[in-house]
């Protein structure tokens, strides 16, 4: 298991040693397994609730997808509204929506209100579309304004392209809540944040083995055991073998991110908007710039979890054929980040037997989402809350092992196929509209 974190924001914060790793065994309240942001917030919650907690990392605090993403907060899950009503219905939809609004707040309050070094929050958060579709745009915001009482504003594609100058891009949402942020500083400043309340912190510390049946759970690591009266498993993609049933319940899903070498001027002119940026298509581009004119750029996914060669090459032609003002930019960093998606896209939040909580399979939108869920177990442990059921048809469903990984990948592709299809026919049905009265050509 690595013990660092290779990314670029990593350059951006100042270097911390490794925390000591567990060496003896010990008792507490609630064991959290897991150094990520669903780990950080469900200690957080529950050391606010004066529970005494243990968090043990096999790596280090944020080596995992929370320290390696884009940094967007805002809300929503990975599964699309249209999947959330279908599964669930409309008002059942609307409480978990307003659950993932209450999750960016509660990222905006700890932000704000810990001044954590190197956050650097920038607010809003633009969803571009490759198609020309203005009334399907209306729509959407129509409803997520009356439904679902999030504000949004719809730009034009001339607002759009008059900040972004992209031939690529039409209609967009605008997000005026939404924000970015560095999030390995953020996972930083919270673990400590949780020292200073007193939460042991073990890193280089693997749960290997665990006893979960009893009234009292047992955890096992190489240097020691935890016992404890509550086990939150929040370990992503977790490692080892240590609860088969969770781990089938995910598939490790790997998306890549680039940063460019400085590029001045030309930058603020391709990218006008300061805010985060992704288009709509379900694995599409993600973007921001970033500390001294870079741009920070993500696309792709894949069930593969090595790092393909040639990726900062494969993300410059993306970047250039994106953007034409920026070919032939250099992308100086490249990583990979590795997400735990459950079949359904939506996270898995709850008790699966007495004492043991899960909260895991974030998927591409887990800022927001880690932090309700770590809210949701404190409260369902201290206070009996039964909030966290509105998770419980997105159960740990099964995934079948290499072969569900074959068949998400083949339909990954099957979609990128369509959306490739569908925005050809869209640039070229735009290349022959006649410009309306005073539009700027594009
Ligand atoms: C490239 C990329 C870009 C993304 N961009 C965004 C974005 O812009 N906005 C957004 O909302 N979401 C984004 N996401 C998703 C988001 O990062 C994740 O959903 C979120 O970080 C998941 O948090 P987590 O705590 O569940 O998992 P992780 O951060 O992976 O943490 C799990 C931790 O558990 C540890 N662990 C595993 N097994 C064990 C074990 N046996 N014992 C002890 N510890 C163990 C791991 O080492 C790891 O540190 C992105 C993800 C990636 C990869």
């Amino acid at each position: 298991m690595a013990v660092g974190v290779d990314t670029f924001h990593a350059g951006l914060v100042a270097p911390r040693p490794l925390r000591r790793k567990l060496a003896q065994d010990l008792d507490c309240e609630a064991c959290v397994i897991g150094g990520g942001f669903a780990g950080l917030w469900t200690a957080r919650a529950l050391a606010r609730r004066g529970f005494e907690v243990v968090v043990i990392e096999a790596g280090r605090v944020g080596s995992g997808a929370s320290g390696r993403n884009a940094g967007f907060v805002g809300p929503g899950y990975a599964e699309p509204l249209d999947g959330l009503i279908a599964r669930v219905g409309l008002d059942h939809a609307r409480e978990l929506w307003a659950l993932s609004r209450d999750g960016v707040e509660l990222v905006r309050a700890a932000v704000h209100g810990g001044r954590i070094a190197g956050v650097e929050p920038v607010g809003g958060h633009l969803v571009v579309r490759r198609k020309d579709e203005e009334r399907a745009t209306h729509r959407e915001a129509d409803r997520l304004r009356r439904q679902f009482d999030t504000p949004v504003d719809v730009w034009r594609t001339r607002e759009v392209r008059g900040v972004l100058h992209s031939p690529h891009y039409f209609q967009a949402l605008h997000f005026p809540e939404a924000f970015h942020i560095n999030p390995l500083a953020l996972a930083f400043g919270l673990a400590e944040e949780l020292e200073r309340a007193g939460v042991r912190i073990f890193e280089d510390t693997e749960a290997l083995r665990a006893d979960l049946n009893g009234v009292r759970k047992h955890v096992a690591t190489g240097g020691g055991r935890i016992r404890a009266k509550h086990v939150v498993l929040a370990s992503g993609v977790p490692s080892g073998r240590v609860w088969p049933a969770v781990t089938r319940g995910v598939i490790p899903v790997s998306t890549f991110i680039g940063v460019t070498e400085p590029l001045g001027e030309k930058l603020y002119a391709a990218v006008q908007f300061p805010g985060a940026v992704s288009d709509m298509r379900r694995a599409g581009h993600y973007f921001r710039r970033i500390a001294g004119a870079r741009l920070l750029f993500g696309s792709g996914i894949t069930t593969r979890r090595s790092v393909p060669g040639g990726l900062t090459g494969t993300l410059a032609r993306e970047i250039g054929d994106t953007f034409p003002d920026l070919v032939g930019a250099k992308v100086e960093h490249a990583w990979a980040g590795t997400m735990a998606y459950a079949v359904h896209r939506m996270p898995q939040i709850g008790q699966i037997k007495p004492g043991v909580w899960l909260a895991a399979a974030f998927g591409g939108h887990g800022l927001n989402t880690s932090a309700i869920a770590g809210e949701l177990i404190a409260s369902a442990i201290t206070e009996s809350d039964e909030r966290w059921k509105l998770f419980a048809p997105f159960g740990v469903v099964r995934i079948g092992g290499p072969l569900g990984r074959i068949g998400v990948q083949a339909s990954y592709w099957h979609m990128r196929f369509k959306d490739r299809m569908e925005e050809r026919r869209a640039r070229n049905a735009s290349a022959h509209r006649t410009p309306m009265r005073g539009e700027p050509a594009t």
